[in-house]
């Protein structure tokens, strides 16, 4: 959401050099997992920046970092609650499509309208209860089988560690030094040294996918992740179906087919 609204603010406040590595700092905040990471790298960016491009830190810091509209980062918002207003849109031109046909209504007539909507969407609601299966996307899933055997440190079987891909092919492995640094990622002295960090993704084992975080930007923007599903079927809390496992993929990406919108449910107790 941020990049649209700070995009006008960059061209007119920040010199050409500097926005590549601005928007990257930016897009690195909006993806923090929490709000003490943000606050402290809210200061760190600052002292970062504000030399180089005082309006646009002034602008910032007052538009984003110290008002109401502070909570743009990933952390900010519980996990699986989007982040835009897609939905929304989705839903009113829905609503324009199959109940008004774009027709300005008279009052009446907009109350059958929303009679009809609101008992159209409580028998679909009964239809289909809040779920207790959980659906993942196909998508995710292949990602995960693709990871699976990425290196990765297990810690106490309840965390573990992967490193960030950060643009390249092959994921490194996670030593000692890259987990300390994370561990104390908020004594870093600079906005950079607190960027490089967080080279790591860290998933927090629970019992089943509902209870499993990430601090991964999809695991804030869906409620699950590639990493979660690799982590729970790493300490055999989850089983691939047989559908995604490494054989299976293989074979489908060499068909040709459509593709299917979502992957098999989890019971809550798997
Ligand atoms: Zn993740």
């Amino acid at each position: 959401m941020s990049s649209g609204i700070w995009k006008k603010k960059i061209a007119s406040f920040v010199p050409i050099k500097l926005r590549k590595e601005l928007r990257s700092d930016l897009k690195f905040i909006e993806n923090l997992s929490n709000e003490l990471l943000f606050e402290t790298s809210i200061g760190l960016f600052e002292n970062k920046w504000r030399p180089k491009i005082q309006e646009f830190i002034d602008y910032f810091l007052n538009e984003w970092a110290n008002s109401q509209f502070r909570y743009w980062y990933r952390g900010a918002i519980q996990p699986g609650f989007s982040h835009t207003n897609i939905g929304i849109e989705a839903f009113n031109s829905s609503i324009k499509r199959k109940y008004t046909d774009w027709e300005k209504l008279e009052f009446e007539e907009f109350v059958t309208v929303l009679k009809d909507l609101i008992s159209d969407h409580s028998e679909k609601a009964i239809q289909t209860p809040l779920s207790s299966a959980y659906s993942v996307v196909e998508e995710v899933w292949i990602k995960a089988a693709q990871m699976l055997n990425d290196p990765c440190k297990i810690l106490n079987e309840r965390i573990i560690y992967w490193a960030k891909l950060n643009g390249k092919k092959k994921r490194t492995n996670v030593t000692n030094e890259m987990i300390k640094k994370y561990q104390t990622v908020l004594r870093a002295r600079s906005f950079n040294a607190l960027k490089s960090s967080l080279s790591l993704w860290k998933v927090e084992l629970g019992d089943s996918i509902l209870t499993t975080k990430c601090d991964c930007p999809r695991y804030f923007l869906i409620g699950y992740c590639k990493h979660i599903l690799v982590a729970l079927i790493k300490t055999r809390r989850l089983s691939v179906p047989r559908i995604y496992s490494q054989t299976q993929i293989l074979q489908k990406n060499s068909r040709r087919g459509r593709k299917r919108k979502a992957g098999a449910p989890l019971s809550r107790e798997s």
